[in-house]
Formats: structure tokens, sequence, C-alpha cells
């Protein structure tokens, strides 16, 4: 039985002041407990969120794939975890786009994460034109393959499907499509780690609101959601905490 989780990404947004925000989101969090909830904010916000929510999981929105060394303007795993994130998103579109990341980087990074203990969100996703191209679902397996590390499991492991061209954009594929998406996912994780697909949670990201979260979450395979913008307020993202619950 997967518990549906609710993850937010604050992204390149936030600052101290905006911390407030999570008092909110923490109570929507303990009155909910069935839903998992977690919040992944910029670096400079986890130490002063983690120590403002201590109920509520705090994340990175990436990490380094190296546990220390010589990579100027860097942050490794184990410096986001001593400041009190419990997890962290890899792999995302947006770090895929400007920072040319690769499948491969996700899965060095996923690495990193799970050396130091942290939770994994591995983020994938197609592109407008690839949909248009009818390749959604083989884009989509191919990243998987390349990303999920052979000793995932449910335990610290999620991926997040988060099609570039529904996020930021308020359009979402049809619970249809994503229900096709994630059905494929999850048979890929079968073939790559067996017994333990079952186990793993794939979350659906890109323009979720509190109007459209209950469909969504009610969808097959849809353990959960990835929010970006509707995170940033408890007036948008609790709503989506109790579509969860
Ligand atoms: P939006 O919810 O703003 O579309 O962003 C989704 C996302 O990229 C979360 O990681």
């Amino acid at each position: 039985m997967r518990r549906k989780l609710v993850a937010g990404n604050w992204k390149m947004n936030g600052s101290r002041a905006m911390l407030v925000e999570l008092d909110a989101i923490a109570a929507a969090a303990s009155a909910a407990p069935g839903v998992d909830v977690s919040v992944a904010v910029p670096f400079t916000l986890i130490a002063a969120a983690s120590e403002r929510v201590p109920n509520l999981a705090i994340g990175a929105e990436d990490v380094h794939e190296a546990d220390s060394g010589a990579h100027t303007g860097c942050v490794s795993a184990g410096m986001v975890k001593e400041v009190g994130a419990s997890f962290t998103i890899v792999g995302h579109s947006e770090r895929r786009a400007d920072q040319h990341e690769t499948s491969h980087d996700a899965w060095a990074k996923a690495a990193a994460a799970r050396r130091q203990g942290l939770h994994v969100i591995l983020c994938c996703g197609e592109t407008e034109a690839e949909r248009d191209a009818d390749r959604a679902e083989r884009v989509v397996q191919a990243q998987i393959e390349k990303s999920v590390p052979d000793n995932a499991d449910g335990s610290w492991f999620t991926l997040a499907y988060e099609p570039r061209w529904a996020i930021g954009t308020g359009r979402t594929p049809t619970l249809d499509e994503i229900a096709a998406i994630h059905a494929i996912a999850r048979a890929k994780l079968r073939m790559l780690i067996g017994d333990a697909a079952a186990g793993v949670r794939i979350l659906y990201g890109g323009s979720v609101t509190g109007a459209n979260a209950a469909s969504i979450l009610a969808t097959p395979n849809v353990d959960g959601a990835l929010v970006g913008g509707a995170s940033l307020t408890a007036e948008k993202f609790v709503p989506i905490i109790e579509a969860a619950a």
C-alpha cells in the first residue's frame, strides 16, 4: 500500500519572510496523518525551514553527485542533510534544460543522495515537441532506464512524472494520458527493480492546483503530486494536501 505524497518545490523562490507559509502547511500535514507532505526549498532556506517546522519534511531541489571536493559553487547531499534536509529532488526538467543535466547525472545524484541517507524524488518527463511526435512514452522509458538506481525501492526512492509543457503553464495532460504514462513508468520500474517497483511512489507534477488535485490523485498509479507554483503559499498548497487525504 503506497501512501500518498504531496511534495512542494519552491524552485528559485522564497525568502526568510516566506517561511511563515510553512506554519499552516505543517498544520495541514498534521491534520492529514495518512498523507506524507514535504517541501523542497532553496539551499539558503533549508536550515531555517527545518528548524521552524520540525515535523514537516524539508528537502533540497538538487545535490551534487560527489560527496565533497573541488566543485566551486556546488552543494553536496551531506551538506543539505547536515542542515536539516531529509530528501532531495534530482533530475528536474529545469535543471535538465538550464544546466544541461542528463539522465545519467540524475542517476549519479540519486546515488549520492542515497549514500547520505536522503530520500530521493527523481523527475522525468517529455517536452511538448516529443509529445507531439508521439514519443512521450519512449522518452520517459529511456529516462527511467538511465536514471533509476539498481537498488531503488520505495523506502528511499520516489519517481515524479512531470511533462515539461505542463510545468507552470496551467495546462495538464488528460487523466487518461497521465494514467498511460504512469502505467508505463510502473512497468519500466518493474523491469529494472522487480517486485520493489510496487512500493515506489510515482508522483504527477505540472500545473497541479487545488481544483485539479483530487481527480489527478485518484488516477491509477498516481501516488501523489509534485507541486511548484501552488506550493508557494499555504492558501494554495493546503487544498492539495486535503485532496490527498
Ligand atoms: P508547477 O506546479 O508550477 O507547474 O511546477 C511543477 C514542477 O515543476 C514541480 O517540480
